[in-house]
């Protein structure tokens, strides 16, 4: 075991504070990381405030970890010493089911372990990224390539993978109408990625105010959720709807912006329900769906891709003593776009 220091929520809607935690030794396919950068995703903040359902405390949020391997167990074969790598919002699955032999380990129906707020199979909790080290089972480790500078990469493994994988699922490229919904962490991202697989991209934020830096990263269009008009104006032009809205919204408004046979697809994870009024898909054969992060080789796959292109994350780097802060401005919509935590300031 060793004792590293971590930033964590003591209860439930606490400040997170400085504390140690203990990490678990080595083993045969282990692989110690000192974690170099942590990324703050909107799920560590409904986790924190306990928005989801009961969660464990002491709580070490963090599930977009950027850092360097500085010990490997007997077994592993896939990484040494010195290699640049990254864990996202899973440490371990059942491996056995046919999710997770599809490379679906998201899915587990064995149920996965959480990188934090969770239990592993050894019956000890888990603990997240905001903290000097966490030690990894290799397959649930992957490799940032050398052209993604660390601190810009920490949130690929979040926001980047959460987007990806439905735009890609989705078919979204040349010839396809893609809109963003939320122009936070996981849209900012979503605009990055449409646009750099060839979709025709349009931002839906509630305001206007970061239209330039919309544009900037890769949007052909940016509207106002806020101003009526843009839903007249935009009634039936979408194949693909993205939404990354954290909080519960009008769904029959923004179904009505599809085309016959569009999909509006909610990675959003609000805390209320929302409602629904089924004619809303009915009209037009839409579909209405889901997706959670993404699969481990898919993970890497989108590491890849972001590094083909050239771009990682816009971020903000804090300081450790930073976080809460940095959390208030996140509710408040004033992310520009991913906080991202120097874990050296721990
Ligand atoms: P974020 O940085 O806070 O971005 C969310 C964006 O949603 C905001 O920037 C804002 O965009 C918009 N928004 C917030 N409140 C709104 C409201 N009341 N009405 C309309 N729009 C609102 O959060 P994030 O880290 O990107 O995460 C977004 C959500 O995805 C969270 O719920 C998170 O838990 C969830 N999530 C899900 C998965 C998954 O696997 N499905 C993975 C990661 C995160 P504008 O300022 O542009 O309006
Ligand atoms: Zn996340
Ligand atoms: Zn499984």
């Amino acid at each position: 075991m060793t004792t590293v220091a971590a930033y964590a929520a003591p209860a439930a809607k606490a400040p997170l504070e400085r504390t140690t935690i203990e990490r678990r030794a080595v083993r045969e396919f282990d692989v110690l990381i000192d974690i170099r950068f942590a990324g703050i995703c909107h799920s560590d903040i409904h986790q924190v405030h306990e928005g989801w359902g009961e969660a464990i405390f002491p709580m070490v949020p963090g599930h977009e970890i950027a850092g360097i391997v500085s010990e490997v167990g007997p077994g592993v074969t896939k990484f040494q010493v010195g290699d640049r790598v990254g864990v996202g919002c899973m440490v371990d699955s059942c491996r056995e089911c046919d999710n997770c032999k599809a490379g679906l380990e998201q899915y587990c129906t064995g149920g996965n372990v959480g990188t934090y707020n969770a239990v592993g199979k050894d019956g000890e909790p888990t603990y997240g990224g905001y903290a000097e080290k966490i030690v990894v089972d290799e397959n649930f480790v992957v490799t940032i390539p050398e052209g993604l500078a660390l601190d810009e990469a920490a949130p690929l493994l979040c926001a980047g993978i959460t987007t990806y994988s439905p735009l890609k699922h989705w078919n979204a490229g040349p010839g396809k109408k893609v809109a963003i919904l939320g122009m936070g962490g996981l849209g900012h991202m979503g605009v990055k990625i449409a646009h750099a697989l060839g979709a025709e991209v349009t931002v839906l934020s509630q305001s206007l105010r970061k239209q330039d830096d919309g544009l900037k990263l890769g949007a052909d269009h940016y509207y106002a959720t806020s101003d009526e008009a843009t839903f007249k104006e935009l009634a039936g032009t979408f194949d693909l709807i993205l939404s990354t809205v954290s909080a519960p919204l009008n769904l029959d408004a923004y179904l009505s912006l599809l085309k016959t046979d569009g999909a509006f697809v909610n990675v959003g994870a609000p805390e209320e329900p929302v409602a629904l009024n089924l004619f809303s898909v009915i009209g037009g054969r839409k579909t209405l769906a889901g997706s959670g992060i993404g699969g481990i080789q898919e993970t890497q796959e989108m590491l890849d891709f972001c590094a083909e292109h050239g771009f990682g994350a816009e971020i903000e780097l804090i300081r450790a003593d930073e976080i809460n802060e940095a959390y208030e401005r996140v509710l408040a919509s004033d992310v520009r776009y991913r906080f991202v935590i120097d874990t050296a300031t721990i």
